[in-house]
């Protein structure tokens, strides 16, 4: 066995009083997919957010490829350079072009030359399908369209791991297929996957383990089959008879 991708160890978060993580343990493995669900709330963004240290833990380990990135002595940026994270909202710079997105953090954070960057940015635009929108700025896309820039922006820094935090709940519902399709092909592709998501289908059918949360722990975890078809816990159940 491999040692996980990430490890997530009596993870706690605190803001002030309220308790957000009272007690995290979650492993994910090279090339797994796991989907966190919970209601609104439970604590799955700032999970997430920790997993890259975007929030500084209150209590608790996570180790991502090997390097402990709750130590203080780690170099934290690099590190984080191979965690991609895709927010809900894309935060793509209005007044560049759709390359000019993918080239600028690059060239910036990898050192890469123009023509390198512009290689990759083009490569991974082709992989979501938007390499015709090359020059366009972001404005004139479509929300899913936007979407998929940034999750070709986030694949261009050659990422290990990817973090989706509610990646198609800004996009009306004719947009979110296409964003899932290509979320589905990174998972075929064996990308390693913690995607924070209401969409029970993707969940169901990309999903290698599916992670409930709620109140700021997990309440139960395991395949799609058994948290989402055959819950054992009355709040796994309450939560999913609200989705429907
Ligand atoms: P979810 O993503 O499951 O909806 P969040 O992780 O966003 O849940 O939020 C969990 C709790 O943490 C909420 O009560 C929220 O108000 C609080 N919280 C999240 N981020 C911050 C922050 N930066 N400062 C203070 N409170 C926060
Ligand atoms: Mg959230």
């Amino acid at each position: 066995m491999s040692p996980p991708e990430i490890q997530l160890t009596g993870l706690h978060k605190a803001f002030g009083d309220n308790e957000v993580l009272r007690g995290i343990d979650l492993e994910v493995a090279r090339g797994e997919v796991v989907c966190v669900i919970g209601p609104s709330g439970s604590g799955k963004s700032t999970l997430l957010r920790c997993v890259n240290l975007l929030e500084q833990p209150t209590r608790g380990i996570v180790v991502v490829r090997g390097v402990e990135l709750t130590d203080p002595d780690v170099d934290i940026d690099a590190a984080r350079r191979r965690i991609g994270m895709v927010f809900q909202q894309f935060n793509l710079f209005p007044h560049l072009t759709v390359t000019e997105n993918l080239t600028l953090p690059q060239r910036r954070v990898l050192r890469r030359d123009k023509r390198a960057a512009e290689r990759v940015a083009h490569e991974n635009l082709i992989r979501v399908g938007l390499q015709d929108k090359a020059h366009a700025r972001p404005a004139s896309l479509s929300g899913g369209q936007q979407q998929r820039v940034a999750i070709a922006r986030a694949l261009a820094m050659d990422p290990e791991v990817m973090l989706f935090d509610e990646p198609t709940s800004a996009l009306d519902p004719e947009l979110v297929g296409d964003v899932l399709a290509v979320m589905r092909m990174l998972a075929d592709d064996g990308m390693t996957m913690m995607v924070v998501t209401h969409e029970m289908t993707f969940a169901s059918e990309v999903a290698d383990r599916v992670v409930f949360m709620d109140g700021g722990v997990v309440v139960e975890e395991g395949t799609p089959a058994q948290v989402i078809g055959a819950p054992g816990h009355a709040r796994t159940r309450h939560f999913l008879s609200r989705l429907l």
